[in-house]
């Protein structure tokens, strides 16, 4: 049987969001996103990272960057948490017209979101059933990525619970507005657990 999974975005949702982090030791954890990403993994959920990282195509940095930054990242979540990303995606690609100047990765490309590929490519690799899985990320075009595939959008937003400002949500509804990832995670397992009964 296929299995469910969380879709997560990186920036802003899992670190600190801190533009192009071009040094490996400036990647910092949101507090508790580890305890969040550990309870996913109790539940049995696959965990996925998927993030557009355009810094190769930029030529900010090369890949191998972008892969040690994904290594701390891995590693803080088990140090705090004994949590675990069961896949990272990226997307290194970005068109000439966004920015592109690396030729290497300067390419339009179906994974870089917000469309569908790395969920697509994620699904196929591993099993994954997308009409029973869950995005969560702090931009609507994520959210709506989510949808155009099938999964539910959970949106982290500092503002969640706050008024909402004429056109800040944009024209995207996003199934559930949270402050956090911790409050993302606690929606998403009552939505698991109420599916399950
Ligand atoms: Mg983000």
């Amino acid at each position: 049987m296929a299995k469910r999974a969380v879709f997560l975005d990186r920036d802003g949702v899992l670190n600190v969001e801190a533009g192009y982090i071009r040094r490996v030791e400036d990647l910092h954890l949101i507090p508790k996103v580890a305890q969040a990403v550990r309870k996913l993994n109790n539940l049995g959920i696959f965990c996925c990272l998927v993030s557009n990282q355009s810094g190769p195509a930029r030529d900010y940095y090369p890949v191998s960057h972008v892969e040690a930054l994904h290594q701390r990242l891995s590693q803080l979540l088990f140090e705090q948490a004994g949590a675990k990303l069961d896949a990272l995606y990226y997307c290194p690609y970005l068109s000439p017209a966004a920015g592109g100047v690396n030729p290497e990765f300067t390419a339009w490309s179906s994974w870089r979101k917000p469309n569908t590929g790395m969920l697509v490519a994620a699904a196929w690799a591993n099993d994954l059933d997308l009409k029973q899985s869950f995005m969560v990320s702090d931009k609507v075009t994520d959210v709506d990525m989510a949808h155009n595939a099938g999964l539910k959008g959970v949106l982290v937003s500092k503002n969640a619970g706050k008024p909402v400002i004429g056109g800040y949500l944009h024209r995207t509804k996003p199934d559930y507005l949270a402050k956090d990832l911790n409050e993302a995670v606690t929606w998403i397992s009552k939505q698991i657990k109420k599916n399950l009964e």
